[in-house]
C-alpha cells in the first residue's frame, strides 16, 4: 500500500469505537481530551520532527530542533486553551551525532520548557540507522469541559488569526536558497521565525474565559486549517486576503511568494479561530495587552457546502487546502 494522504490515512486508523468513556475529544483535533476525577480536564498532543522532512542540519541547529520540537506541541496545545503541565521525549540518534549536539538539542527543548513550567517526566533513547527523529508528547490541563474545539465555530462568527504568516516559510526559503555567514536584519527575523516558533499559550487560555471560541493552530498552513474548521464546524468560511497579516520583512519578496507563503506555507504557529462579534472587540484589547496582535481575516457564512472562499483583488473564489501533506506526489 502506498499512502497517498495522511489524513485519509488517519482516518483509516481511527478507531471504529472507545473503550474508555472518559475521552471526551479522540482523533481529531490538536490534542485528545479526556476526563479525571478533578476539576480539569487532561490534553494530550504529540508532534515528531524527522531529519530529512520537517529540517536539515543546515537549516537548524540542534539547540533549534529541541526548542521547535517541544514548541510545536505547546502550539496544539494552545489551540485547545490548555495549560502544558509534562512532557515525553522520545530520540532516535544517528551513529555520527556528538554528545555535544545532544546536550544542544535537551538545551533547546529545556529552555522551553522553563519558560512554560513543562517537567520532562521521561521517554526513550534509540540509535537511527538514518537520520534523527525526535518526538515530544505534551500533558496539559484545562477546566472541565472549557478546551477549545475546531467544531465550534457558528455562522456569523469573526474569523481572527494570531501575529503574522507566512514568515517562517519565507525564513526557510532563505536558508534553502543560500547558506550565507551573514544575513540582513529582515533575513534574520525570519529565519529567527522559522527556527524559534513561538506558542501563543497565553492567548488560547484567555480564549477559555469567553463563553464559546472555536480554535485551531497553524502547522499545515491557513488555508488547510481553515478547511479543517469548516469540516468540524460544518459551515464555510469567507477570507479578504487584504486583511491576512504579513510582517514588515516579508515584504521584501514579490506578491506571489508572500501570498502563497502566506496561505499555505505552514509551521506558522500562530492561532487561527472565530469568536462571536460581541466578544471579538474585548478579546482583541486583551491580546494587544500582551503585544499579541489579532487580525479580523473573515466570517462564518451561514450554513451550506463546507467551504473556504477567498476574496482575492475584487473577486471570490474557493480557496484550495494546498498545505503540507505528507504523501501528496
Ligand atoms: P496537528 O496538525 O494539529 O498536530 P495532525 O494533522 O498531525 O494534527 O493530526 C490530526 C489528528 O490525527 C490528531 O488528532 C492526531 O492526534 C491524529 N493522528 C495523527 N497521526 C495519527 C496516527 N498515526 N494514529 C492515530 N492518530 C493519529
Ligand atoms: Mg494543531
Amino acid at each position: 500500500m502506498s499512502i497517498q494522504d495522511e489524513f485519509q490515512f488517519i482516518n483509516k486508523v481511527r478507531p471504529s469505537y472507545l473503550h474508555n468513556s472518559t475521552i471526551k475529544v479522540g482523533i481529531g483535533d490538536d490534542g485528545a481530551v479526556y476526563e479525571t476525577s478533578s476539576e480539569y480536564d487532561q490534553v494530550v498532543c504529540q508532534d515528531s520532527m524527522v531529519e530529512g522532512i520537517h529540517f536539515t542540519t543546515k537549516t537548524m541547529s540542534a539547540y533549534d530542533i529541541g526548542y521547535k520540537c517541544l514548541a510545536v506541541n505547546l502550539s496544539d496545545i494552545a489551540a485547545m486553551g490548555a495549560i502544558p503541565k509534562y512532557c515525553l521525549v522520545s530520540i532516535a540518534i544517528p551513529k555520527h551525532w556528538a554528545e555535544q549536539e545532544l546536550s544542544a538539542l535537551y538545551d533547546g527543548l529545556k529552555e522551553l520548557a522553563n519558560q512554560y513550567k513543562v517537567d520532562v517526566i521521561g521517554g526513550d533513547t534509540t540509535s537511527s540507522m538514518s537520520g534523527l527523529f525526535l518526538s515530544v508528547t505534551v500533558i496539559g490541563v484545562v477546566e472541565k469541559g472549557r478546551a477549545i474545539l475546531r467544531q465550534t465555530a457558528q455562522p456569523g462568527d469573526v474569523v481572527f488569526v494570531t501575529g503574522t504568516l507566512g514568515d517562517s516559510a519565507a525564513g526557510l526559503n532563505i536558508l534553502l536558497e543560500s547558506v550565507k555567514d551573514t544575513y540582513s536584519k529582515d533575513e534574520e527575523f525570519l529565519i529567527h521565525r522559522h527556527q524559534r516558533p513561538v506558542p501563543q499559550i497565553g492567548i488560547g487560555r484567555k480564549l477559555v474565559h469567553f463563553e464559546r471560541a472555536c480554535l485551531n493552530d497553524i502547522s499545515d498552513g491557513l488555508a488547510s486549517e481553515l478547511h479543517e474548521i469548516a469540516e468540524s464546524s460544518q459551515v464555510s468560511i469567507r477570507i479578504n486576503r487584504d486583511k491576512i497579516p504579513l510582517s514588515r520583512p516579508i515584504q521584501n519578496f514579490d506578491e506571489s511568494k508572500k501570498w502563497t507563503w502566506a496561505l499555505t506555507g505552514g509551521e506558522d504557529f500562530e492561532l487561527v479561530g472565530s469568536l462571536p462579534p460581541s466578544d471579538y472587540e474585548l478579546f482583541k484589547q486583551q491580546c494587544e495587552r500582551e503585544g499579541v496582535h489579532i487580525s479580523d481575516i473573515g466570517s462564518v457564512l451561514p450554513k451550506g457546502e463546507h467551504s473556504v472562499l477567498i476574496l482575492e483583488e475584487g473577486k471570490e473564489h474557493p480557496l484550495q487546502k494546498g498545505g503540507y501533506n505528507h504523501f501528496k506526489k
